[in-house]
């Protein structure tokens, strides 16, 4: 535990032992490569521990149930405009609906005005569209593990979204303060990693300029606009005043090229302890990737949900969806098989300590360009076959 160990992989920078400390006596600070990791005043401690109890390193999950139990099903929204405006096939549209009406307050992240990344709290409809679409930015958890242990204690009913990590730290947070998570309900994402907040403000300003004008732009991952003929979630649109929108891809952009790439996750994301088929979660999402070779209607591209059921609570949900998307069923077995990260953590790019070096000294485009050149036979290889398929 990176409380105890300092050792960086530990720590997923959940924020829940700040939030946790009776003594306010841990601070959040950012190391060299901008992470944020907890600073704990030792003079003012009070050994009570309850910070290493929320800690999510900690967490064991006892929401898992025998694998026969857990259902799996993939789909796509029944309305094509959902699908859209969706990074999959718009299962967390369909969940959200059916939750709205059953009176929960939804958190989820959104970009705020600033494309900051946080966590928020949703009650409408309109709020909860502000949640779509993935953003490839780790949140800031913005104190929601305390705003849903109020709530709960109220009585109300809350879902909770998020990555798995933070999910854990939630459960973890709730279970050391002893609040009953009946009223509850968690949704983790199959997660890949994620970067921090700096790298991504450090190439939206290199691409779109000073505070003001990134305030006056917007940007959105899981593009499905089509580009050159096609639709490719792998890609970006970047909407600026009195510019043609851009498409961004692995090909033209930096960042797009980085994520994709592996190249500056957190340094736990590269051990997570939370890519593991044992969700921590009542309904895992994630992209339905390669359904395409069984389906040849859904292409994973445009968008196809895969939807875990991994507990009761969570299957009560089941129906609910059903009616707002086309769904067939598959099982844990197949998930395995075909999507990697669902229970195996990420390999970091082997320049990931070069990026970081080359960013103290270099632009964010420079930096990634040359982590990520590829050797020069290789291009040389790419660059013949390319001519001699022409
Ligand atoms: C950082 C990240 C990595 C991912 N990696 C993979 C992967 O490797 N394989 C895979 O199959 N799926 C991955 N996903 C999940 C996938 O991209 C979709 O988010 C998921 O299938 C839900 O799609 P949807 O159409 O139902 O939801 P949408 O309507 O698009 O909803 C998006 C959901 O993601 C949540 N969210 C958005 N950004 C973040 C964030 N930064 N941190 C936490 N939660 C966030 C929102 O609150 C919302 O619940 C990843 C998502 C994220 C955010
Ligand atoms: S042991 Fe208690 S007082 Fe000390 S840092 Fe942790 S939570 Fe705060
Ligand atoms: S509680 Fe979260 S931020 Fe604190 S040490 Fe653990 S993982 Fe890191
Ligand atoms: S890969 Fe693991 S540590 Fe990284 S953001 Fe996802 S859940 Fe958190």
């Amino acid at each position: 535990m990176y409380l105890l160990s300092s050792e960086k992989k530990e720590c997923y920078g959940c924020r829940a032992c700040a939030e946790v400390c009776p003594q306010k006596c841990i601070t959040i600070v950012e190391d060299e490569e901008h992470f944020i990791y907890p600073y704990v005043e030792k003079d003012k401690c009070r050994k009570c521990h309850l910070c290493e109890r929320v800690c999510p390193i900690n967490y064991s999950n006892d929401k898992a149930v025998d694998d026969l139990d857990r259902e799996v099903w993939v789909g796509v929204s029944k309305s094509n405009e959902v699908r859209m405006k969706s990074s999959s096939g718009g299962a967390f549209t369909a969940i959200y609906r059916s939750l709205l009406a059953e009176n929960y307050k939804i958190f989820g992240v959104r970009w705020d005005k600033n494309l900051k990344v946080i966590h928020d709290v949703a009650t409408t409809e309109e709020e909860c569209e502000k949640f779509r679409k993935s953003k490839y930015v780790m949140s800031n958890t913005n104190g929601c593990f305390s705003s849903i242990a109020k709530l709960l204690m109220k009585g109300d009913k809350v879902c909770f979204t998020a990555s798995p990590c933070q999910c854990a730290a939630l459960q973890a947070f709730l279970q050391t303060k002893r609040i009953d998570q009946d009223n509850l309900i968690v949704i983790d994402l199959i997660c890949h990693g994620a970067p921090n907040q700096y790298l991504f403000d450090r190439y939206i300003t290199e691409k779109i300029g000073d505070k003001e004008k990134v305030k006056n732009c917007s940007y959105q991952f899981k593009n499905k606009l089509p580009y050159r003929g096609s639709v490719n979630s792998r890609t970006a649109i970047v909407k600026r005043q009195g510019r043609k929108d851009e498409i961004l891809t692995i090909q033209n952009d930096p960042f797009i090229k980085a994520y994709y790439g592996r190249l500056f996750y957190r340094p736990s994301c590269g051990t997570c302890k939370f890519a593991n088929s044992n969700r921590v979660s009542d309904i895992t999402l994630g992209d339905a990737w390669h359904i395409e070779e069984e389906y040849p209607e859904w292409d994973p591209l445009v968008g196809v949900s895969c939807i875990i059921f991994n507990t009761s609570k969570g299957k009560e949900l089941l129906e609910k969806i059903n009616k707002q998307m086309i769904l067939r069923k598959k099982d844990v077995e197949w998930v395995v098989q075909n999507n990697l990260q669902f229970n195996v953590p990420t390999e970091m790019h082997k320049n990931r300590n070069l990026f970081f070096k080359l960013l103290e000294s270099k632009s964010f485009k420079k930096s990634v360009n040359i982590s990520m050149k590829k050797p020069i036979m290789l291009r040389a290889f790419r660059k013949i076959r390319s001519i001699l398929s022409a």
